[in-house]
């Protein structure tokens, strides 16, 4: 059997355990169908959601549309993964906002109108239906184009993703095949013409992406980037290939400051032309004419209310909301006991509240009654990884690429145990072929954080080289990365070298930002009061406490350190990268006691 068969039949298998309950013990009560619930499937995406039958026909034919005409008319794009890809369409707002994606506290963020994530066993776009089609479409589109970004390892800046999720998503196809792209977003213009437009280096330097959905910039955030990339792409024929350019130069360059002034000349410039842009009566699109396939779907049909509830339980554990997951999860197994999808995700919630244990219990159970599940075992096996149980974890991890090889996850999961068992040539090799399949540089990242937590502190240094030399230091991350390395520097004695990359990380901030201060809080040139007050939210307290944490420990005050960290772990945001990190200094301080 070849892989791709396999995979093929693995699907199969997971259609089946979401439409059929096992084994339900109270016929009646499991047959029970869902009220408004309902599903419509194709070999690789399934449409579910509260939304009317045509609502949900709808979506699915927009969807499929939108990928063939992209596919057609940008070769060589990818548009399919090994992993399905699951559409909620929520019939309105108010019944999408309990499905809001959560800050790093837990807390439902405003004002956001659909998204899409990406994780190990699925794609998952979640949208409301608003009130005119064109805005819920353009919701779909925008989101479906953050899956193809995803898809297609274009590494690119915030602003960059959002203004070309915004660029697609104003496509018009009408029924004769006629297709223009490039469509003015008529929301994002009122914006523009509303506000003054913010000079373009803020949107480059990552400083406008700061407070998105927090703050009252985001309209202009995305506006900004929208604009921006329609004249990047449309509005001068000498702009363009300067977007290309300077995502390659970002790479090779000490800051995108660099990047930005080679690629794209003045930015004084740039500004003015923009604005100038903005304001025109008239804007150019692209036109495409041909017959692009469409792919049908089976007939929209009902779904038992267990598995209505199980996917609704599933979309919040993968928000990370346990809380909210654990409600209709319960309901769905007081209707059928034995349902594996809401016994999988119970799993994984109980895991996210530290009850390892249970978590283990459940997925274990779904897991051998489910031995060709690739999800079951994934997650399996990451429950064991965060247990320390790292022999079992490993045989998991194992087991899950047995059925689905092209998970570059379920490899990356193995690297990391292998990692933590100091099998460094096992760990290594896992890491190749996640690199074969996905290779994103910010695996890197993650493996040096892991690295770290493990005491393993040549290897974070190494691992933090690779990712710098493929994302370069003006990515985002590049700073933060090198921080990682800074410490494992410190720890192995090397201060010459923490100090070298202390001073690449300056040379590569806005000097005026918060990752500036906490660079120079790093180099010691700012006290360790003065960093904690500088911070200003809950995020940069999180760092501000970690970043503490660790240079007392480097100064032999562990108790210190212990307050900073247990800080972060009761207080932190858990979606920054250093609630992880101060919560693995605890547990290695823990060990070592
Ligand atoms: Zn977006």
């Amino acid at each position: 059997v070849t892989a791709r068969a396999r995979r093929g039949i693995v699907a199969a298998a997971l259609i089946a355990a979401a439409a059929i309950p096992l084994l339900a013990q109270s016929r009646a009560a499991s047959d029970k169908l869902s009220s408004d619930w309902r599903r419509l499937s194709s070999d690789d995406i399934d449409v579910v959601g509260n939304a009317s039958e045509s609502e949900l026909k709808r979506a699915f034919d927009r969807i499929q549309s939108f990928r063939s005409v992209l596919h057609a008319i940008l070769p060589g794009i990818r548009i399919r993964s090994s992993e399905r890809t699951l559409v909620y369409v929520f019939r309105d707002y108010g019944s999408f906002e309990r499905f809001a994606p959560r800050d790093g506290r837990g807390r439902r963020l405003a004002g956001v109108g659909g998204y899409f994530f990406s994780n190990a066993d699925s794609n998952v776009l979640a949208l409301p239906v608003f009130e005119t089609s064109e805005a819920t479409y353009q919701t779909a589109f925008h989101e479906y184009t953050h899956y193809l970004i995803d898809k297609n390892n274009v590494s690119s800046p915030r602003w960059l993703n959002e203004g070309l999720a915004d660029f697609y998503s104003t496509i018009e196809m009408d029924s004769k095949d006629k297709v223009t792209i490039g469509v003015v977003h008529a929301g994002r213009l009122r914006t523009l013409r509303s506000r003054s437009m913010p000079p373009v280096r803020r949107l480059l330097n990552g400083d406008s992406a700061l407070r998105l959905f927090v703050g009252g910039d985001t309209e202009l955030f995305y506006a900004h980037a929208w604009i921006f990339v329609h004249y990047m792409i449309l509005g001068e024929d000498g702009r363009r290939g300067q977007l290309s350019k300077y995502l390659q130069l970002l790479r090779s360059s000490a800051s995108n400051e660099e990047a930005a002034s080679q690629a794209f000349g003045s930015l004084e410039d740039l500004d003015r032309d923009l604005r100038a842009y903005s304001r025109r009566m008239m804007f150019p699109a692209l036109l495409f004419n041909g017959s692009f396939v469409r792919a049908a779907g089976s007939a929209v049909q009902p779904m038992l209310e267990a598995d209505a509830l199980a996917l609704q339980g599933e979309l919040l554990a993968n928000l990370g909301d346990a809380a909210a997951a654990e409600k209709p999860l319960e309901k769905a197994l007081t209707l059928a006991p034995r349902h594996l999808k809401a016994r999988l995700a119970l799993g994984r919630v109980r895991v996210l509240q530290e009850r390892a244990d249970d978590g283990i219990t459940l997925l274990n159970g779904v897991a051998d009654e489910t031995p060709a599940d690739f999800a079951a075992h994934f997650h399996l096996a990451s429950a064991l990884r965060k247990a320390d149980r790292f022999t079992d974890s490993l045989k998991e991890f194992e087991r899950a690429r047995s059925l689905n090889d092209g998970s570059a996850d379920a490899w990356f999961g193995g690297s990391l145990v292998a990692l933590s068992m100091n099998r460094d040539t096992e760990s290594e090799a896992a890491l190749r072929q996640v690199f074969l399949l996905d290779p994103k540089p910010g695996w890197y990242y993650s493996h040096a954080r892991t690295a770290l937590g493990a005491g393993r502190y040549e290897l974070a240094v190494r691992d933090v080289r690779r990712f710098l030399e493929l994302s370069g230091w003006a990515d985002e991350s590049g700073p933060y990365a090198a921080f990682v390395a800074v410490i494992a520097h410190w720890r192995l004695g090397q201060k010459a070298e923490a100090d070298s990359l202390l001073q690449q990380a300056a040379a590569a901030v806005n000097p005026k930002s918060w990752v500036a201060s906490v660079t120079q809080y790093l180099q010691g040139t700012i006290a360790d009061d003065e960093i904690l007050s500088r911070a200003k939210d809950g995020g940069q307290r999180t760092e501000a406490h970690t970043y503490a944490g660790m240079k007392m420990l480097l100064a032999g005050q562990t108790d210190a350190a212990v307050t900073h960290f247990k800080w972060v772990k009761e207080r932190g945001e858990r979606n920054y990268t250093e609630h992880g990190m101060a919560l693995a200094e605890l547990k290695r301080l823990e060990q070592a006691r």
